[in-house]
């Protein structure tokens, strides 16, 4: 008889065991896809390994982690293979709640790098401890995937907390979560950031960093006792944002020009002028990633450090270890620095500090709070700064607000008034002006992302004579200024509109704040 070879390629045990071990290999590569642990660009050979050996990899981590706690710990072997299939399942589930929707995932840890399950109560046999720890960190991953710039988690009433995101500087309620389940989420975000948990009315400080594939971002942590309850307010802070060119923040090619060719020196000083909110630090980033980092040494002051520049020393500054702007920077001096940024000038001695060294061989860029260029020019002749100083160390002064642009998935063309077309008639193509609808992708706002609009000021000449004129009168300087100013940002704003970037509404709640 032929059969029997016939009989053993088809036995059920081995089909079974091919088919069971081939879905396990398939799972475990699919886990480790998403998984947050494994950096980028081992991703393909990781993938490889697992789709034949993932089963006797994760064996293999299990018996390695136990036989480590036996011998450390001397745990007994039961609860040293429980503890270490807990962790393995860990690391490849991390990414359930988020992986599988092709979203991005990431573990919490702490500065001393230990992450939120070890940090925060005994989460593996816990269940609602587990889902607690699991909401902190959709939470936390679902901003960094709507490119958020804050998470605010208020109590709104004694029995529920709103969880709020700002994404392009306007504030969205995500959820609404209840007292009980968000006091225990508020807890482990206190826990990760290294805050005290009992403390509840006493305003603390706190930070935590998530590590994604593709790096880390990190998160500063601020409580405060309200009514009702605690309230967090969480800042993101460099998110893996992409090296933005002046270009792409919206700035006209004639201003670009001006910007490279002040950029170009070897001394002197640009100013970004604007209010909170207004896209100043990106800006700022916008410029650094102009200059040849090889060929000039370029330190950067920041409160705290929003955007990572690879080959830049960054340094951020802690007030309340007395690490100020104006100590850093006289130290910084001393590193024989050819190109400085500074976050923001605040005070005096950070803005005689930095007029001087902008003409002692440096070049220096800076963002001040103020609303307009006149204004920048008036504010630090308050903080006592000399015109003298002022009218030689300022080269170009920049200010700029931000304009929300119109979700492409789902604008439509505008519905014009009778009085609206009248007005257009014969000058634009109404057919280019569109308007919001809303989609699933731009929650519902028919806005994603934002453009800026600018106003250059060239101390020139002419402005200089300005300031150092003895008949130079504060308030006739800024008005006129300003009205220049204005009228600058509405053009831009409208020419934005025109070409269907955004919306006539976001023109006039822009223009409106102007100020
Ligand atoms: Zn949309």
């Amino acid at each position: 008889m032929q059969l029997v070879p016939v009989k053993l390629l088809f036995s059920p045990f081995r089909i079974a065991f091919l088919v069971f071990w081939f879905y396990l290999c398939m799972y475990v590569v699919q886990r480790f896809e998403f998984s947050p642990i494994v950096p980028k660009k081992l991703k393909a050979s990781m993938n490889i390994l697992m789709l034949f050996f993932g089963p006797l990899v994760l064996f293999v981590f299990i018996v390695a982690e136990a036989a480590g706690k036996i011998l450390r710990h001397g745990v007994s072997f039961a609860d040293a293979v429980r503890g270490a299939l807990g962790r393995a399942v860990q690391i490849v589930d991390i990414s359930h709640f988020s992986g599988a929707r092709g979203k991005s995932s990431l573990i919490l840890l702490d500065a001393s790098g230990k992450d939120l399950f070890e940090v925060y109560g005994n989460a593996k046999n816990n269940k609602e401890d587990k889902n607690t720890l699991e909401h902190t960190q959709r939470i936390v991953s679902d901003a960094v995937d709507e490119l958020a710039s804050d998470i605010l988690i208020d109590p709104v009433s004694s029995d529920s907390y709103s969880v709020r995101y700002r994404i392009d500087g306007m504030l969205r309620t995500v959820e609404e979560i209840d007292f009980r389940r968000c006091a225990a989420i508020v807890n482990s975000i206190k826990a990760i950031s290294n805050m005290d948990i009992s403390e509840r009315r006493r305003p603390q400080d706190g930070a935590f960093i998530a590590k994604t594939s593709d790096g880390s971002i990190s998160f500063r942590v601020a409580s405060a006792g309200v009514l009702n309850g605690e309230k967090l307010s969480i800042r993101v802070l460099n998110q893996a944002v992409m090296q933005l060119t002046l270009g792409d923040i919206g700035m006209s090619e004639r201003y670009q020009r001006l910007v490279r060719e002040t950029l170009s020196r070897q001394s002197g000083m640009i100013l970004v002028c604007g209010p909170t909110g207004s896209g100043k630090s990106t800006t700022m980033q916008a410029m650094l990633s102009e200059l040849d980092f090889n060929t000039r040494n370029v330190i950067t002051i920041e409160d705290p450090i929003e955007y990572v520049l690879p080959r830049a020393s960054q340094i951020e500054i802690n007030s309340k270890a007395g690490i100020t702007f104006a100590k850093t920077l006289r130290s910084v001096l001393r590193q024989d620095p050819d190109v400085i940024g500074i976050g923001e000038i605040r005070d005096e001695e950070t803005a005689s500090i930095a007029l001087a060294a902008s003409q002692t061989g440096h070049l220096v860029l800076a963002t001040l709070h103020s609303s307009s260029n006149a204004a920048t020019i008036v504010r630090l002749m308050d903080l006592g700064i000399k015109p003298l100083l002022v009218a030689s160390a300022i080269d170009l002064i920049i200010s700029q607000r931000l304009v929300r642009k119109l979700c492409p998935d789902c604008m439509v063309t505008a519905n014009l008034t009778e009085a609206q077309i009248e007005t257009f008639r014969g000058k634009v193509d109404i057919t280019k002006i569109m308007q919001i609808r809303g989609c699933s992708r731009c929650g519902n706002t028919g806005y994603k992302g934002r453009i800026g609009i600018f106003d250059i000021m060239v101390v020139d000449e002419v402005v200089k004579a300005q300031i150092l004129s003895p008949s130079f009168s504060v308030s006739s300087f800024k008005n006129s200024g300003d009205e220049q100013y204005k009228t600058n940002l509405r053009k831009q704003a409208m020419k934005l509109a025109l070409s269907g970037t955004t919306s006539l509404e976001e023109v006039k709640r822009v223009t409106a704040n102007l100020g």
